[in-house]
């Protein structure tokens, strides 16, 4: 199934919400809109669905214009399932429910033959609730009533499916499952998705196309990995404090603080600590770095001063140089606990120097992996970690 839109506005009476839609979506793709809360992917998600009519412009599907369509023909075309808690009857089952789904194929007596059966069961099974088949919709979780919305929808049997941010209930592992699902009807069945979805690591790893709506237009669309840098995400949102990373679909706080602390992290380890310092509003500077390490992904998208060296390459006589300035002008030094190699032994000198210099040195290292050849005068975990530098930094 193929959906196109020539010109198309869309918004309520007067009200235009977004004009100049000219979009397409070609067979088994997946088509995420992003965009600021009130930026009008519902408005454009109910238009492109046939539930509100165009301000101006058209809606085609397979070439057909969709205002033109009979509700029934449409409803075999493509389905729908919206945000938001529906008003459930108190005695409609799941079966009954996605039961419905199957409307514009009954007569009207409504009459379930075995290949409606066949579709409803295969429905249920898609989104792994058939364990659910009996029980009182009305009386399920948000998430599970948000996957039966889905296996409704999935029992209309279209090709094309139109969901306005339908993990916004699920927890970690249903969202897991629910974007596997989707990407499966997309590859298995050919089916065609558009969503709207707020989280931007997800458009990246599940779209193969993004609009991105703001300021009652599309600002761009495309492929993520085209269109969905750090810049565009800021703009998109304009989130001041909240900063992207892209090499690792990350958002993290900025932590504008001065630096009273220098972290010698690597491997991942200082990235917890990081996060720990920025939540309870600690100003750190950290290094020595490689650029491919995610300390350095992490520790530069929330904007503090890095130090750091090219990949794989040994620490040069420049970065220890500039480290030693920003550990000059630290109260404390933790130690990460970073692995150590070849390329980074640099990092044990400037712990060694900080200590010289009459530094405090918080250590996260176990005592039994001690690379370091200082004895730290305080050893700990990362949950104590914020306990300990108190004692140093009010
Ligand atoms: P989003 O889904 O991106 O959060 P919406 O499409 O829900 O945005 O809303 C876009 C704009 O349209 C908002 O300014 C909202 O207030 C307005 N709006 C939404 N529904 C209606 C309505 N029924 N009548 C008039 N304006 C509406």
């Amino acid at each position: 199934m193929e959906l196109r839109t020539s010109e198309l506005s869309v918004g309520y009476g007067k009200k235009t919400v977004i004009s100049g839609v000219n979009i397409q979506a070609l067979r088994g793709q997946i088509i995420g809109i992003l965009g600021p809360n009130g930026s009008g992917k519902t408005t454009l998600l109910r238009t492109l669905a046939g539930l509100l009519a165009p301000l101006s412009g058209t809606v085609y599907l397979n070439q057909e214009n969709l205002s033109a369509m009979s509700l029934q023909k449409l409803a075999t075309r493509l389905a729908v399932v919206l945000t938001g808690k529906q008003p459930i009857p108190r005695y409609l089952t799941v079966m009954e429910l996605v039961a419905a789904g199957r409307y514009p194929y009954t007569d009207f007596r409504g009459k379930i033959g075995g290949r409606d059966l066949e579709k409803i069961y295969e429905a249920l099974r898609w989104v792994q609730v058939e364990h659910l088949a009996d029980r009182y919709v009305a009386e399920l979780s948000d998430g599970e009533q948000q996957k039966v919305m889905l296996a409704r929808a999935l029992a209309q049997d279209t090709e094309l499916i139109i969901l306005d941010e339908p993990s916004s209930f699920l927890d970690l592992k249903n969202r897991t499952e629910f974007l596997r699902t989707l990407m499966e009807l997309s590859r298995k069945r050919g089916m065609t998705v558009i969503w709207s979805l707020h989280e931007v690591d997800v458009a990246l790893k599940c779209c193969e196309t993004v609009i991105l709506v703001k300021d009652g237009a599309i600002q761009a669309a495309g492929p993520p990995e085209g269109i969905l840098n750090e810049e565009a995400v800021c703009q998109l949102y304009g989130g001041e404090r909240l900063k992207m990373n892209m090499a690792i679909g990350n958002t993290e706080l900025d932590n504008p603080n001065a630096a009273v602390i220098w972290v010698v992290g690597g491997g991942g380890t200082g990235t917890p600590v990081y996060r720990l310092l920025t939540k309870h509003g600690y100003g750190f500077a950290t290094g020595i770095l490689h650029q491919n390490d995610v300390d350095y992904h992490v520790a530069s998208t929330m904007g503090v001063k890095v130090t750091a060296v090219p990949p794989f390459s040994q620490i040069d006589g420049q970065a220890v140089a500039a480290a030693k300035n920003s550990l000059a002008e630290a109260k404390i030094i933790i130690d990460s606990g970073f692995p150590l190699g070849v390329i980074n032994r640099a990092n044990l000198e400037l712990i060694t120097e900080g200590v010289r210099l009459g530094k405090p040195l918080i250590s996260l290292r176990e005592a039994a992996n001690l690379a370091c050849p200082v004895h730290p005068e305080e050893r700990c975990s990362v949950s104590d970690l914020i306990l300990r530098v108190r004692k140093y930094i009010c």
